[in-house]
């Protein structure tokens, strides 16, 4: 997928300003991306209209130019048609909490129950699973397995009543039934408020693709039991079906929220904005793995980079944000409009804001107001910045605050608190007293915006 979008954005990085034919570029490249992660179509559209929308809009960020605007409103709109925040399971008032899975077979519904089943028990709470998938004679075995192995106890129903006509028989897959899914599923939500179990896991039955009368059955398991949650369980590798799977189960069903399974593949995980824009309900559970611990909770950001897998560029722009919050940036800002004389304080806390950004060079093309300060950097390792720091960090607060009254004992045990010689010391006084020279005269002067880095 993403070579081709890693690079359109690093192109667009390198810009300072954007137009709207590169915009319109940029979510040509976008929609490219998406379709090449199986994000179905209608759903790409809907999306790079909100990305154009506000691309267009431009909002101003004080630490990116506009061209990592772009590139931090897609990764927003991608967070939040996501969800936004992880949602958690909602507890009833009134225990026991009933939460049934519906989806297609072979989604991972029943590897799926224990799983949750065991992660709530984790917590505290006591889940009784409910086998309700009577489709296939092997199903409630398979979740008792399951929930043995999960340490989770399971409701079955009665074994042995054999009725002559169902699915299971029609197709010669076995000889018995267990009665109707819907009954078992409202005795088995019986049985755990008997038995004091907080928590209600059914499992249903799946078809391999959308079929009428398992709809009306999950329906009805959801309207007869009063199901709390109903979480629609999705197979990440199911790529451009997802569309289609997740409506039919939103409009037929009802859900509340969905399970991403089998992420531990190579999904590049289009189905997740998929069934998230088409249901409008958030993904809660992500599945990666067979075991019975292979359970997370659902993070959109995650989520968000792997399908733009844009892991580094988000990162950059994460670091630029930390490093240049507003608030800094104002009280710089501020300082560098008043009277006061700029300070070794300061010049620590613009210097150690750049070393939070990482790689120097690179982060300062970043920055407006930066970028003339390059040049000067250019010249400067990273080894001579340290020592730098050194002795500012060597020097008392008073001393920092007023270098010209740093005299020449100061400047020796400041000397020796780096580790560099004496005449180290005295150069950067020397340039420092010159940049705050430089300072003075720009504020005279009214130059307007952030100041620069003097001292270096
Ligand atoms: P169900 O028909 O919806 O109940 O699906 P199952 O729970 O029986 O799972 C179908 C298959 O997918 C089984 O072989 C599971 O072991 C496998 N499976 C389920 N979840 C995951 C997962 O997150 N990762 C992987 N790799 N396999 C999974
Ligand atoms: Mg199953």
């Amino acid at each position: 997928l993403s070579d081709r979008l890693a690079l359109t954005f690093k192109n667009l990085k390198r810009k300072g300003t954007v137009t709207e034919s590169d915009l319109n570029a940029t979510i040509r490249d976008i929609r490219m991306a998406l379709l090449d992660a199986d994000v179905a179509l209608p759903v790409v559209k809907e999306f790079t209209g909100a990305v154009r929308e506000r691309g267009l809009g431009a909002e101003v960020h004080q630490a990116l130019n506009p061209a990592q605007q772009i590139v931090k409103i897609v990764n927003e709109e991608l967070v939040s048609i996501l969800g936004g925040q992880t949602r958690r399971i909602t507890l009833a008032k009134t225990p026991p909490t009933v939460i049934m899975l519906a989806g297609l077979q072979g989604s991972g519904k029943t590897t799926f129950a224990g799983k949750l089943g065991r992660w709530l028990a984790d917590q505290g709470h006591t889940p009784l699973l409910v086998a309700a998938d009577l489709q296939r004679p092997n199903a409630v075995t398979q979740l008792e397995v399951v929930g043995q192995r999960a340490g989770v106890a399971v409701f079955a129903p009665e074994r042995g009543n054999v009725f002559g006509h169902d699915a299971a028989l029609e197709s010669g897959e076995g000889t018995r039934s267990f009665g109707d899914p819907v009954d078992v599923a409202v005795d088995g939500v019986e049985d755990a408020r008997r038995k004091g179990h907080d928590v209600v896991i059914i499992d249903t039955a799946g078809r391999l693709a959308v079929d009428v009368n398992l709809m009306r059955q999950a329906h009805d398991i959801r309207l007869e039991t009063n199901a709390h949650e109903v979480l629609f369980v999705i197979d990440a590798m199911i790529g451009q079906a997802a569309v289609e799977t997740a409506k039919a189960f939103a409009d037929g069903v009802g859900i509340t929220g969905s399970v991403l399974t089998k992420l531990d593949g190579d999904a590049r995980g289009g189905a997740a904005l998929s069934v998230a824009t088409v249901t409008g309900q958030p993904i809660m559970f992500a599945s990666t793995g067979e075991g019975v611990k292979d359970i997370e909770l659902f993070h959109p950001d995650r989520m968000a980079s792997r399908i733009l897998d844009m892991g580094d560029v988000l990162t950059l722009i994460e670091q630029a944000e930390k490093a240049f919050d507003r608030v800094q940036a104002q009280e710089m800002t501020r300082k560098f409009l008043s009277e006061e004389d700029f300070t070794f304080d300061d010049f620590l806390e613009q210097m150690s804001a750049i070393k939070r950004m990482g790689s120097l060079k690179q982060m300062l093309g970043m920055m407006p107001g930066m970028q003339q300060m390059r040049a000067q950097l250019d010249s400067l390792d990273e080894k001579e910045f340290d020592r730098v720091e050194a002795m500012v960090r060597s020097m008392t607060p008073f001393e920092r605050n007023h270098p010209k009254q740093i005299n020449g004992s100061r400047r020796a045990r400041i000397a020796r608190g780096s580790g560099v010689s004496v005449s180290e010391v005295n150069q950067l006084l020397e340039r420092f007293a010159e940049a705050q020279k430089m300072m003075r005269q720009l504020k005279k002067g009214g130059m307007p915006g952030m100041p620069g880095m003097p001292g270096m």
